[in-house]
């Protein structure tokens, strides 16, 4: 089934294939040595017996107990007792307090919030604990869609109220009987919320609220299908890690489990040591997604300054697992996600890094030039996204996905180790235009994108036979010129600039032309060698 033409920003999915279905280093920084096992326990167990003389020298009243939280000892045989404080049974928020002893269990001196013996007139509230997490809820549903600060994105949803607790609170002003309620949502970027909320319990009035969900970002480790062992930038909740990366958008990776549709489920692991480099362990794709997706955040920021698909600092999320022997990948502006099948029999999935960096790069082109996805506009789309695809490949440079001009070489889409498209000469995939015909616009998307595929080659490499990292092309002219090449970097900056400042959604390989003459006016100078480049290249593959 061909996808439908749509306009404006509507549906709008665009897979790697033809024929497609379409649809709508390291580990965590290392604390401080702690105090482990049968040690620990003695302390603790030995600051928990020691805690009524603690709170009796501590002048504290015959309604306050003392509940050790932690002990740290330290090498030369110092303690530091950390207490919890409860008053008539009901926890005291502000109530802490650290003791420190000496070598011989003398106390040197004691930290604490608070000072003196806490005394409240009574332990009967006046609010119902249901009216109290009543008003909480509606407290942060008063706060959904705001945003507090840059680093926190808005909440989207309340999801859970729970039960509101008895405390006393004595963190400030007068020591008071309040509730403790904690209310769980979910944030903009994906990342669930668990506020908790103090509030009075004469009153109402609200006395405090904080983000209980916590993240760290982590440097974990990857065994990816394609990318092999890599890097990978993850978040720490305080208790697993998740497959995201705050450093970069905050995109993610979750897995469908073979469902086809939903938003799937956030990859955690609790090592941060994912996947095994086979098909086997699940994880191993969503590795190469979630790399696929990091390179190619890299890559726009370093080679054009782009932050993000939407330049907005945003990342996208990447949806592993879909579907049962789906034989494709797409981008999808509607989900703003990326999505992998897992290939033939399930055991071939297609997340290799040149199709990450193709389906984001439609992405940035739906945010950009919008090139209609049909007729030679379409081509100009899909050959966008191949040659983007692979400028992230190259600037990644993995050993294990040597970087060429082939789309796809690895994920053996053919079944006979055949890449799915050739840059250098497209008509090597027996369906690709090499140059510009007047029929051009009629074939599929998928391969009157090879006109724009060649001509970026030719602009790189130059023509005729070359090996470049080991692989050799022979790229051949519609008009037998011989062509010398300006090299990658400038002639994606000279395609970068024209998709971003000169194409627009009808630009067909005439306009193109004209699109990339005067961004490699801008870029190198009207006349210069490089804008003479372009000019030749085009006409070499007969778009004149
Ligand atoms: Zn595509």
């Amino acid at each position: 089934m061909k996808r439908k033409l749509a306009l404006g920003a509507a549906l709008s999915a665009s897979a790697l294939l033809a024929g497609a279905i379409q649809v709508s280093a390291g580990t965590a920084q290392a604390a401080p040595a702690p105090v482990v096992g049968q040690q620990r326990a003695a302390l603790l167990a030995q600051a928990a017996g020691a805690a009524p003389a603690a709170a009796r020298a501590l002048g504290l009243g015959s309604q306050e107990r003392l509940v050790v939280k932690d002990v740290v000892a330290d090498a030369d045989g110092s303690r530091h007792l950390r207490y919890e404080r409860t008053y008539g049974g009901l926890p005291v928020l502000g109530g802490d307090l650290i003791v420190h002893q000496d070598a011989r269990g003398a106390v040197k001196s004691v930290d604490r919030a608070i000072s003196g013996t806490l005394a409240l007139s009574g332990l009967s509230p006046r609010l119902s604990a249901a009216q109290a997490a009543e008003q909480a809820g509606a407290s942060v549903r008063a706060t959904l869609g705001a945003v507090k600060d840059a680093d926190e994105p808005a909440l989207v949803s309340v999801d859970r109220t729970g039960t509101a607790e008895l405390v006393v609170w004595a963190t400030s002003g007068s020591p008071r009987l309040a509730y403790r309620t904690t209310v769980e949502g979910m944030r903009a970027d994906g990342t669930p919320s668990s506020q908790v909320l103090v509030t009075d319990a004469a009153t109402g009035e609200l006395l405090s609220s904080h983000e209980g969900v916590q993240t760290a970002n982590a440097a974990g480790t990857g065994n990816g299908v394609f990318v092999g062992t890599v890097g990978l930038t993850t978040n720490f909740t305080g208790s697993t890690y998740e497959l995201k990366d705050n450093t970069r958008g905050g995109q993610y990776t979750v897995t469908l489990n073979n469902k086809q549709g939903g938003s799937g489920t956030l990859y955690t692991d609790a090592d941060n040591a994912w996947g095994t480099g086979t098909v086997a362990s699940g994880q191993s794709a969503a590795v190469d997604a979630q790399f696929g997706a990091a390179a190619t955040w890299d890559f726009y920021k370093n080679t054009f300054g782009r932050s993000g698909i939407r330049n907005d600092g945003v990342g996208a999320y990447s949806r592993v697992h879909y579907g049962r022997n789906y034989v494709n990948a797409f981008w999808s502006d509607s989900c703003f996600c990326m999505t992998y099948g897992d290939g033939a029999s399930n055991t071939h999935p297609l997340t290799e890094l040149d199709v990450a960096g193709h389906e984001m790069t439609h992405g940035v082109t739906a945010n950009t030039a919008g090139l209609n996805y049909s007729g030679e506009s379409g081509g100009l789309n899909e050959a966008t996204s191949d040659i983007l695809g692979s400028m992230v490949e190259f600037s990644a440079n993995l050993a294990k996905d040597n970087p060429d001009y082939l789309i796809g070489e690895l994920i053996d889409i053919n079944g006979n180790g055949t890449p799915l498209r050739y840059m250098d000469k497209p008509s090597k995939d027996g369906r690709s235009a090499d140059y510009w015909s007047s029929g051009v616009g009629s074939l599929d998307v998928h391969y009157s994108s090879g006109v724009a595929n060649h001509f970026f080659y030719l602009l790189a490499e130059g023509s005729g036979a070359k090996t470049v990292n080991g692989v050799s092309y022979n790229s051949p002219t519609s008009n037998g010129a011989t062509l010398a090449g300006i090299g990658r970097d400038k002639a994606q900056q000279v395609w970068y600039r024209a998709l971003t400042v000169y194409m627009t959604s009808t630009t067909d390989y005439k306009a193109a032309r004209t699109a990339t003459l005067n961004a490699a006016s801008d870029l190198y100078g009207s006349g210069s060698a490089e804008y003479n480049a372009v000019a030749a290249t085009w006409t070499a593959v007969n778009v004149t």
